[in-house]
C-alpha cells in the first residue's frame, strides 16, 4: 500500500524576526531629539534626571510594555462583577493581573510626590503615554487635578478632605489612591452647567442623588464630581470618596452603584462606567457657586494638559517605530523607505512627532509659569494655547497614527503585530473626551470677545508668536476681527458656518506657527540612534 506523506512543508521562510527583537530592545527614552527637551526644562537638575529617568523608561519599554500588550487584549477588558455570592451588592471592576500589577508598581513610583524633581512627575508621565495604557494614564491625570483641586483650598477642607490628598499625593502606609472626576450627565455632557444631580447638605458633607453617566476610572479611590445644590442654581464641586473608611475592604461603595461598563471604541482597557448615585457622601470643595469654573480652571485643564501629552507620546512612538520598519521591509526591489511616496509620509510623521513633543513641554512650561487663575496676558495666552493644542493635537494624531499604519501595510492593521491600531483608537477618544473640537473653538470664540475689553488681539498673538512678522500678525488679526463680527453662537445660516469653517481654519494655521516656534528652539537632533537603523537594514 502506497504511504501518503502528510507532512506539510513551509512555503516560506520570510521572518519579521530581526524587525521584532530590534523593536523590543527600543527604549523610549533612547531618543536624542526628547532628551534635549527634557534636558532644556530640568537645567541643572538634568544629570539626576537623565538616569531616573534612564530606570524608569528601561521597565517602561519593556516589563511594562508587554503587561499593557496583554492587558490590551479583548478577552482581558475590564468587567463589572455586580453581587457577591452572598447577595452583597459590591460593583467590583475585575481586572486582569496584569493591569493589577502595573497599577501597583506605577502608584509605587509616587508621580505626585513633592520628593520628586521638577519635571520628574509629568516627563515619566510623557513616557507612559508611549504604551497607550489609558487603564494607568487616565486615573494619573485625574489624579494630577484631584489634587491640584484640594491644593487650592487645602485651608478650608475639613479633614477627610485633607486626608485624601495626603494619600493621592505622598501616599499612606505605602498605598497611594488614584482619582477620576465625573461631570457629564446624560442629558449633554459639553455643557456642565445643566447637570441635574443633586447635592443635599447634612452635616459637614452632602449626599448626592443621581446619574453622572460617563465616569471612567470608575475603579479610582476618589472623584471629583459636579452637582446642582439641592434648591438652587448654582453648581458646585465636589469631591466623593468611593468607599467610606473601612468599606473598601468590604467592596462596599459609598452610596453609588454601577449601572454597567461601557463598551467603547478605544481607551477599552480603561473602566468606564454609568453610576447611579443615592446618597453618596460628598465634601464641597470650593466656593457653591464656583464648581463649573473650578472644573474647568484646574481639573479640566490639567487633563487638557495631558492630551497633548499622549498625542505627542503616541505619535513619537510611532514614527520610531514606523522608521524602523521602513527600513527593514522589502518590498518589490527596495525597502519601503526608499520608496519616495513612503519616505515623504515618513518624514512628515518624523516632523509630527517633533513638533508635538516639542509644543506639549513648551506649553507645560508657560502653564507653571503663568498661573492660569491670574488674569495676565501670558495666563490668558496660556489658557488658550492649551485649548488649541486639545483641539488640534489630538486631530493630528488620528491623521498622523492612520499614516504610520498605512507604513506598516495590511500588518498595520493588526492589534498584536504592533500597539499603533490601540494608539489610533484611543486617539479618537482622546478627540472626544475632555471637550470635543467644537465646543472648544467656541470656548476660544467667547474667551476672545471678554478679552478684548482688556487686551487686543494683535497683543495676545504677539505674546505666542513672537517670531513672526507684524505683518503676518496684522494679518491673523484682522481675519480673526473679521469673523468674530459673525455670530457664530446663533442658529447656523450660510454666512456664520463659513466664518465657523474660517474660525477652525485660521486657528489651526496660528497653532501650527506655534508648534514650529516650539521645534525651532530646539537642534535638529534624530528621534532614533542612527545605528539601530543601520543595524536593521542589515
Ligand atoms: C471613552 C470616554 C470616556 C469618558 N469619560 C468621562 C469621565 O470620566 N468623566 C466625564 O465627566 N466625562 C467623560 N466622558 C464624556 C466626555 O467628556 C463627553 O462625551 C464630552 O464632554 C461631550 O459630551 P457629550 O458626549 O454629551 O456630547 P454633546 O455635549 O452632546 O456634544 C455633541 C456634539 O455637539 C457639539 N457641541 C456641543 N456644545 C457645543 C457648543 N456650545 N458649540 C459648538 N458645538 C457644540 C460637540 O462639539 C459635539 O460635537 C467620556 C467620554 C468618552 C468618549
Amino acid at each position: 500500500m502506497e504511504v501518503v506523506n502528510l507532512q506539510i512543508t513551509k512555503q516560506t521562510s520570510y521572518s519579521f524576526d530581526k524587525f521584532i527583537e530590534l523593536r523590543n530592545e527600543l527604549n523610549d527614552f533612547d531618543n536624542p531629539f526628547l532628551k534635549q527637551i527634557i534636558q532644556k526644562y530640568a537645567e541643572d537638575e538634568w544629570e539626576t534626571l537623565e538616569a531616573r529617568l534612564n530606570h524608569f523608561s528601561q521597565k517602561l519599554s519593556t516589563k511594562w510594555r508587554k503587561w499593557t500588550d496583554d492587558i490590551a487584549r479583548p478577552e482581558n477588558h475590564p468587567k463589572l462583577l455586580h453581587y457577591d455570592a452572598f447577595n452583597h451588592r459590591i460593583d467590583r471592576i475585575v481586572q486582569p493581573l496584569e493591569a493589577r500589577m502595573l497599577t501597583e508598581e506605577v502608584k509605587r513610583e509616587r508621580l505626585f510626590s513633592s520628593a520628586l524633581l521638577p519635571y520628574e512627575g509629568i516627563t515619566k508621565r510623557y513616557l507612559l503615554h508611549g504604551n497607550g495604557e489609558s487603564g494607568i494614564t487616565c486615573p494619573l491625570a485625574c489624579t494630577d487635578g484631584l489634587i491640584a483641586l484640594i491644593e487650592e483650598f487645602i485651608d478650608e477642607v475639613p479633614n477627610e478632605v485633607r486626608k485624601m490628598y495626603l494619600h493621592a499625593k505622598e501616599g499612606i502606609d505605602g498605598d497611594f489612591a488614584i482619582g477620576a472626576q465625573f461631570m457629564s450627565e446624560i442629558q449633554g455632557g459639553s455643557n456642565i452647567p445643566a447637570n441635574v444631580l443633586r447635592a443635599v447638605p447634612e452635616k459637614n458633607y452632602y449626599r448626592l442623588y443621581g446619574n453622572k453617566f460617563f465616569c471612567s476610572a470608575v475603579h479610582a479611590d476618589y472623584s471629583v464630581v459636579t452637582a446642582r445644590l439641592e434648591g438652587t442654581n448654582d453648581i458646585a464641586l465636589f469631591v466623593v470618596p468611593t468607599w467610606l473608611p473601612g468599606d473598601k475592604e468590604k467592596e462596599k461603595r459609598n452610596g453609588h452603584v454601577v449601572n454597567r461598563l461601557k463598551w467603547k471604541i478605544g481607551t477599552t482597557e480603561l473602566p468606564s462606567g454609568e453610576i447611579d448615585y443615592n446618597g453618596a457622601v460628598a465634601y464641597l470643595i470650593g466656593p457653591k457657586n464656583r464648581g463649573v469654573a473650578l472644573a474647568v480652571s484646574i481639573v479640566l485643564t490639567r487633563s487638557r494638559l495631558d492630551i497633548g501629552f499622549a498625542s505627542a507620546s503616541f505619535i513619537m512612538r510611532a514614527a520610531r517605530e514606523a522608521k524602523l520598519y521602513a527600513r527593514f521591509r522589502q518590498v518589490f526591489d527596495r525597502k519601503i523607505d526608499e520608496f519616495p511616496m513612503a519616505a515623504a509620509q515618513l518624514e512628515d510623521l518624523e516632523e509630527a512627532a517633533k513638533r508635538m513633543v516639542a509644543t506639549a513641554f513648551k506649553i507645560y512650561d508657560a502653564f507653571l509659569k503663568y498661573d492660569p487663575l491670574v488674569e495676565t496676558a501670558e495666563s490668558f495666552a496660556t489658557r488658550e494655547l492649551i485649548l488649541l493644542q486639545k483641539i488640534f493635537s489630538s486631530k493630528e494624531a488620528v491623521n498622523q497614527l492612520r499614516t504610520a499604519i498605512s507604513i506598516f501595510g495590511g500588518h498595520g492593521a493588526i492589534e498584536d503585530f504592533s500597539s499603533i491600531p490601540r494608539l489610533f483608537r484611543d486617539s479618537i477618544v482622546n478627540e472626544l473626551w475632555e471637550g470635543p473640537s467644537n465646543v472648544l473653538l467656541a470656548q476660544i470664540y467667547r474667551d476672545l470677545h471678554k478679552l478684548r475689553s482688556k487686551f487686543s488681539i494683535k497683543t495676545f498673538l504677539n505674546i505666542i508668536l513672537p517670531h513672526l512678522s507684524q505683518a503676518a500678525i496684522d494679518k491673523y488679526a484682522g481675519e480673526i476681527e473679521q469673523i468674530m463680527v459673525i455670530d457664530l453662537t446663533a442658529m447656523p445660516t450660510w454666512e456664520n458656518c463659513l466664518a465657523a469653517r474660517k474660525w477652525e481654519q485660521v486657528w489651526r494655521e496660528i497653532f501650527i506657527h506655534y508648534q514650529q516656534l516650539a521645534v525651532s528652539e530646539l537642534q535638529d537632533l534624530p528621534i532614533l540612534d542612527p545605528a539601530v537603523l543601520v543595524q536593521t537594514s542589515k
